[in-house]
């Protein structure tokens, strides 16, 4: 019934075998509802653990759940979030940051690569300071980025010392954080409170879970009532435990590092294999599990005529991902088939 591995997303991916056997191993037995279990507890505390911190922490079904929540918690309705024009806040939540917030305005940054600057946040923050316009509270960053790209810890702590300077809440987008902090080779306290990050979202799902995201509140105070915001959006879930108990196997035994690991390798792979073939562009920095292929629309087609999925929808080039369970062979398949077709194409 499989399918033979894709790499269009990171979301094809199945569930990995820690993050599975933790919830079969909640699966015995009964235990509270609505996370107060013992799971959850659990999971939470290996949070704290990892991020070497009392941090508060909060479980959601997805990322568009996990980013708007968490935004709305550092908002009032009439302030606004800065973000960057290719953010997943803007471009792929389908306005949940917005309503789930009783309408703070996302504010786009042009920015080249995807990544917010100082100078970038600064410009918008001060451009207006009247009543008329929605007031700045937040930034949000996506780390690493859309097209993969990842913020240095120093590009992090120039972000937030901006943000310290003029009155701005840092929240961090980490669909993919654990493929940040592979890809850095720092400590998950070091990518964010010890940065300057207020709030993370921490994907679970590309990272090799069926679903779930955490919520990490570094300051206890904007966790206020979060719980009732999660409740009331639909976010509680009554058997928390299996959202949660699957944290405790990927965070306890380093499947999260690892299967980032894997997807950054597996990155890396590819864009080797056919950096310098002709007619073929990487479009972006290889720094996380993407690759972003720029071809001929006639090589694109010929690549999905051999069968490979992938998604062509930021900046028109083909986008492959990278998940916990990637095959290196599979990954040399893909290279070989693009090999052909740009070779086919430069000698007719
Ligand atoms: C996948 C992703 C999310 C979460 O998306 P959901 O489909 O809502 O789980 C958030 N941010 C980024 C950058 C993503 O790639």
């Amino acid at each position: 019934m499989n399918n033979p591995q894709q790499f269009a997303s990171d979301n094809y991916s199945g569930i990995c075998p820690e993050a599975f056997e933790a919830m079969r191993e909640a699966n015995f037995g009964h235990a509270p509802a609505y996370g107060e279990d013992l799971w959850t507890a659990r999971a939470a505390d290996a949070f704290r653990k990892l991020f070497q911190t009392p941090c508060e922490v909060f479980f959601a079904f997805n990322g568009t759940a996990a980013n708007s929540l968490a935004l709305a918690a550092l908002c009032q309705s009439y302030h606004s979030v800065i973000c960057a024009d290719t953010a997943h806040v803007e471009t792929d939540e389908c306005g949940a940051p917005e309503f789930f917030s009783n309408g703070s305005k996302l504010l786009v940054a042009p920015c080249a690569g995807g990544k917010l600057t100082p100078e970038a946040i600064r410009s918008i923050a001060t451009n207006r300071s009247d009543i008329h316009f929605p007031k700045p509270r937040v930034v949000t960053v996506t780390q690493p980025t859309e097209t993969g790209q990842v913020y240095s810890l120093t590009e992090l702590r120039a972000i937030s010392a901006c943000c310290r300077e003029l009155g701005l809440s840092l929240h961090m987008d980490g669909a993919r954080f654990a493929n940040a902090c592979a890809s850095l080779g720092c400590s998950p306290a070091d990518m964010t409170w010890r940065a300057g990050v207020d709030v993370l979202c921490f994907g679970g799902t590309k990272n090799g879970m069926a679903v779930g995201e955490a919520i990490l509140f570094f300051d206890a105070k904007l966790a206020e009532d979060f719980d009732y915001r999660c409740k009331q959006a639909g976010q509680l879930a009554s058997k928390m435990r299996f959202l949660s108990a699957p944290w405790i196997g990927m965070l306890e035994s380093g499947a999260w590092l690892r299967n980032a690991q894997t997807g950054n390798e597996c990155a890396r792979r590819l864009a080797t294999q056919i950096g310098g073939l002709p007619g073929v562009e990487i479009m972006f920095p290889v720094e996380a599990n993407a690759v972003f292929v720029r071809m001929a629309e006639a090589k694109l087609a010929a690549l999905r005529a051999r069968g490979w999925q992938f998604y062509t929808f930021i900046g028109g080039g083909a986008r492959f991902m990278f998940a916990w369970d990637a095959r290196p062979e599979r990954v040399d398949e893909l290279a070989a088939d693009i090999g052909r077709i740009a070779k086919d194409g430069a000698s007719s």
